[in-house]
């Protein structure tokens, strides 16, 4: 249905729902003429293009094999945590973000032994600290882009003293995968949590995990611990060309056409010069407004999003309220407050999705209006 020509477009400027590549939409409007069978001739190649097309978006496809689940990040980082670790291996959990406090709740849940290095959000991890603790683990798992405070983490260096010293890393790249360059083989990472949501462009409702080739061998041998979330088992289904469980192939198809779209863009290094771009064009005009953006010292910010101070005197419900109300020029905007203990201090703006670099310049007007 087209948006009627009086009502406003609505701009998120949030990190899972926002508006998606057409190629995507015009599956959903294509797939109810034409279902795929999850057991029936035309799914097993589909799943088989896009498990590919996930590794190559990634450059990974000569070292890691991708499972597709459904799901959110939160389903990856389940599965990875259950299925890649043996119950008795020691977990380091470098924390400082809202999400490193999921890794470290999903392993306790999980009964798995845990180190936890826990730190103030946003803080860069100490490599020296890193190095002595990884001396006591057989394994560490960090976050790679910080979303609680739109920062990026030292995986690349994290990456080199585990594989120093031999230990396995688990990275969570759910908002990083396919907009910020990633390096799997070269960091040395195991295993990783992903979103076929965030930076692919698709809906929150497909989800990925990347595992090396050698792990994968290895996690035939681990007794299984995430009953449908297993990845060897499912690896194993999905190399044959089904899913143990019932799967949407239209979320499916969702995917591949998502996977189009960032080929269409170029690929990651596309996509990435374009969030750039947004997020310049942002910062210039947050700066410009007076408002202060969050930066940790040593942690570059990602290029998803900005997290900023709520500025003095103003409440993040109002300032929130009158961006999604007021209309400037045909549009409206819905903002992010942050996370947790972040959220009485600072908000986030993310801006990810299919928005043209103008919708941005009319954003920066509309914020200026409603913090005066
Ligand atoms: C979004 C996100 C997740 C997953 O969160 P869901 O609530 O499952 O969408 C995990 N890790 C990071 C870094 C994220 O940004």
């Amino acid at each position: 249905m087209e948006t009627a020509a009086t009502e406003p477009k609505v701009v998120s400027l949030t990190p899972a729902v926002f508006h998606l590549p057409e190629k995507v939409n015009a599956v959903s409007r294509e797939y109810g003429r034409n279902p795929i069978v999850p057991r029936g001739p035309k799914f097993g190649p589909l799943l088989a293009r896009v498990r590919r097309g996930l590794t190559d978006a990634l450059g990974c496809s000569d070292t890691h094999e991708s499972i597709l689940l459904t799901g959110t990040g939160s389903t990856a980082m389940a599965a990875v945590l259950g299925s890649c670790l043996r119950p008795d291996e020691r977990l380091l959990v470098i924390r400082n973000g809202a999400y490193g406090d999921r890794i470290l709740e999903f392993a306790r849940t999980l009964g798995q032994p845990v180190v936890d290095m826990e730190l103030p959000y946003g803080v860069r991890p100490d490599l020296g600290a890193v190095e002595a603790a990884l001396a006591g683990v057989d394994a560490v798992a960090m976050v790679h882009g910080g979303t609680s405070t739109c920062t990026l983490n030292p995986i690349a260096e994290v990456g080199a003293l585990a594989r120093k010293h031999g230990k396995k890393l688990l990275m969570d790249g759910v908002s990083t995968l396919f907009v910020e360059p990633v390096e799997l083989d070269a960091w040395g990472v195991a295993a990783v949590m992903g979103s076929c949501n965030k930076g692919l462009h698709g809906h929150p409702n497909m989800t990925c995990a990347l595992v090396r080739k050698d792990l994968l061998a290895d996690m035939e041998r681990v007794a299984p611990r995430a009953p449908n979330l297993e990845l060897w088992k499912t690896w194993r289904a999905q190399e044959g060309g089904a899913h143990p469980y019932t799967i949407d192939a239209m979320s499916v198809l969702q995917v591949e056409a998502a996977l189009e779209a960032l080929a269409d863009e170029g690929g990651v290094a596309g996509r990435h010069g374009i969030y750039n771009q947004r997020a310049t064009l942002l910062r210039a005009g947050y700066e410009q407004l007076g408002l202060e953006i969050a930066r940790y010292e040593g942690q570059p910010l990602q290029a998803i999003g900005t997290m900023l101070r709520i500025p003095p005197g103003a409440s993040y419900a109002a300032l929130a309220e009158r961006l999604a109300t007021r209309v400037v020029r045909g549009r409206v905007f819905e903002i992010y407050s942050a996370q947790g203990k972040l959220s009485k201090d600072f908000f986030r703006l993310f801006h990810m999705g299919e928005y043209p670099l103008e919708a941005y310049e009319v954003f920066l007007e509309a914020l200026g209006a409603c913090i005066a």
